[in-house]
């Protein structure tokens, strides 16, 4: 499409978003959305500048103001603030900054979710309220901002001033209000901040009197004016003036430290009693921020990171069907690319055909995915307005989509199978599952090349893993391989016969049986011919066992002996070799830090590994920190650690540790 028809549609879709959105304060798309086609509109406005129209969204602030309040000009602008969505960008905030020669230190504050608000006092007096409207020209909304109970009517001083802040909702009072309106059969109010802006613009001061509305102050206008010097200064100011400032903001002396507040916040705010969307970055140094000055829209002297979207909207392209070891069929949503916290979402699993008809989901609908922290995506749901006809109805198979044989489902159960023990796609999902990390974790033997060994005929049993050493001339004509690689795999499934025995058990992939019971089935049985000894009434004597389970076992080794025999053969360990000690070189009574992402474990977890093996955790970096652990992405305490000379795992190292605890 022409940039000039493309810039001209993002605007007259975004302008109509504002309307909706800041005027009727009924948002038709979602944030996400909205800062999509923004971004997008940024990018090809810098790009053809012979393209810049006057009523372009990038050039304004907010939504009009609507006929019912008096208007209210400000006399300094309520301008937006420039958004960044990451690392890199903050840091070019920074660096933009140092190019002026500015030195600078940042005040970090929490991003409130909720709408600006004006306060003019005139001799300590409330006289105003004002919402930000077009930034120029706000509404009056003074009737219900005196029903806010945390706004001061009165000043400890009887001074002229305006202050301004975010009036909001707190999570609760939102919960609280949904509940009500949902046994009066009324609809529910979508998120805390609609829930705040649609409460303050009303004519009848008792609706927003009754909302218990909640609000922090957060800026001064004209510092100098009080001879304060420093934002956060005026923070401090504002509060002994009465007014309730956020305890939670932090000065800090580089853009490190104030990536460590974001990464700090992200993990707190589930915890914060509001919802917050982002950190506020602002230069303290008031004559500082003059000399930084402002565009149309943002003063430069700030930055809003905002938080990745956990919800999200994009297309269902289509409904594909996935074959298990066990022969469970799947339904997988094949998802428009889309980028969740942080990583690209394309697939995203369906369950089974319940699930699939209880969304009623069809093919094309603009779906809602959800991804929270580290958490698999997840479809919640299709926006059946946005549909427009074409859409094409699920229809669940009847037939496997690899062998095509018919598919069964059990009584009772909501999933299909397919009941072909030969169907290449359990195969190929048996053997992927025997070498994978929980089962006997033979690394360098990755989903894709399994399946081409399959394919190739030089794995079709688990046995066969065993003999691969026997296709060393043919594989090393395969791409990819080479004498070191073919090595590193060889000595992998050789280290993989000293594994404990539950380790084979997960890996057999007996119906039902899951890394936890195949540790419980080895714990309790020591070794695997006593447990292939063990009738099902003995079976289901075990804690956890049930009679299906039990049954499960049992038919298993009576069908599979000459499986087992032909594994012993292989001298593959078949005992089970004790609790892992809980002592260490790597991590006993050792001090760890951690700064950054690691792809495959979260905080939570490194911690409690950590902590297993009497190693302790802290926060920040010090003399006495013996390693830090570096992810993507990683804050000052990196910078620190190089400082100091401490040892650094990155990921990579870490996780050959990890791998190299799991082979003991
Ligand atoms: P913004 O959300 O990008 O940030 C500026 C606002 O942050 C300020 O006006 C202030 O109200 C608030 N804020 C909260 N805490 C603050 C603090 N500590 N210090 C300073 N300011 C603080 O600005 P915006 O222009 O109001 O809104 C733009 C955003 O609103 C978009 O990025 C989008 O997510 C959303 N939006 C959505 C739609 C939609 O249709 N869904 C339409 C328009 C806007």
């Amino acid at each position: 499409m022409d940039a000039e028809k493309r810039i001209k549609e993002l605007i007259s879709l975004l302008n109509e978003a504002n309307y909706n959105y800041y005027v009727l304060d009924k948002p038709t798309i979602t944030d996400q959305e909205y800062d999509k086609y923004l971004r997008e509109l940024e990018v090809l406005e810098n790009k053809y500048p012979e393209y810049a129209y006057p009523d372009s969204p990038t050039k304004r602030v907010g939504g009009e103001v609507i006929d019912k309040f008096n208007k209210v000009t400000h006399k300094i602008p309520l301008l937006s603030i420039s958004d960044v969505f990451n690392e890199d960008e903050i840091r070019e905030f920074d660096n933009r900054i140092k190019k002026m020669g500015i030195e600078p230190e940042y005040v970090c504050e929490l991003k409130i979710d909720g709408l600006a608000v004006s306060l003019q006092y005139e001799k300590g007096v409330l006289v105003r309220g004002a919402t930000r409207g077009d930034g120029i020209i706000g509404e009056d909304i003074t009737h219900n901002v005196k029903t806010i109970k945390v706004i001061p009517l009165k000043l400890n001083e009887p001074i002229d001033i305006e202050v301004r802040g975010e009036i909001y909702m707190d999570k609760k009072t939102l919960a609280k209000l949904n509940k009500e309106r949902e046994l009066n059969g009324e609809p529910l109010l979508q998120n805390v901040r609609n829930a705040a802006a649609g409460s303050v613009r009303q004519l009848d001061s008792k609706i927003a009197a009754k909302r218990n509305l909640n609000n922090f102050i957060y800026h001064l206008p004209n510092p100098l004016d009080y001879g304060i010097n420093t934002h956060m200064e005026a923070l401090n100011f504002m509060k002994s003036l009465g007014f309730k400032v956020n305890p939670v903001n932090r000065l800090v002396s580089s853009i490190d430290e104030a990536i460590d507040f974001i990464h700090e916040y992200t993990e707190k705010r589930e915890e914060l009693p509001y919802e917050i969307d982002g950190v506020v970055i602002k230069v303290n140094d008031i004559k500082k921020q003059d000399e930084l000055g402002r565009t149309a829209k943002y003063p430069r002297w700030v930055i809003a990171y905002k938080f990745p979207h956990s919800d999200v909207l994009t297309k269902l392209v289509d409904i594909i069907f996935t074959v298990g070891r066990t022969g469970q069929i799947t339904p997988n949503a094949v998802l428009e690319p889309v980028l969740v916290m942080g990583s690209t979402i394309t697939r995203a699993t369906l369950h089974n055909e319940d699930f699939v008809n209880n969304l009623g989901l069809m093919i094309g609908d603009t779906v809602l995915v959800h991804k929270a922290g580290d958490v698999i995506p997840e479809v919640k749901g299709a926006l059946k307005e946005r549909r427009v006809g074409i859409e094409k109805p699920f229809k669940m198979i009847s037939e496997c989509p690899i062998c095509h044989t018919k598919l069964i489902k059990k009584e009772g159960q909501v999933d299909y199978y397919c009941p072909n023990d030969l169907c290449p796609a359990r195969g190929i999902e048996g053997l992927i599952h025997f070498a994978s990390r929980d089962a006997m974790n033979i690394d360098g033997l990755g989903d894709e090349i399994i399946e081409d060994f399959y394919n190739e005929g030089f794995l079709t049993s688990i046995t066969d893993f065993y003999h691969l050493e026997e296709h060393e001339e043919e594989i090393l004509t395969l791409e990819g391989f080479g004498k070191k690689s073919f090595q590193n795999m060889i000595d992998a499934v050789n280290n993989s016969k000293k594994n404990s025995l539950e380790k084979l058990l997960f890996g057999l992939g007996i119906p039902g049986v899951g890394s936890k019971t195949a540790k419980l089935l080895a714990e309790y049985y020591g070794d695997i011919d006593n447990l292939m000894n063990a009738s099902i009434e003995e079976l289901k004597t075990i804690r956890d066992i049930g009679s299906i389970l039990a049954d499960n076992i049992y038919n298993y080794f009576k069908e599979n002996r000459n499986l087992i025999d032909a594994l012993k053969m292989l001298d593959i360990n078949m005992k089970y070799l004790g609790i892992k000690k809980k002592v260490n070189d790597y991590f006993t009574n050792k001090k760890f830090v951690m700064t950054g992402t690691i792809s495959f474990m979260n905080r939570d977890e490194i911690r409690a590994l950590i902590e297993e093996y009497n190693g302790t955790f802290s926060e920040s970096v010090s003399k006495k920190t013996d390693v830090v652990i570096v992810g993507e992405s990683p804050g000052s305490k990196y910078t620190k650690a190089k400082d100091l000379g401490i040892t650094i795992w990155n990921e990579e190292t870490f996780k050959n540790i990890l791998d190299k605890l799991e082979d003991k």
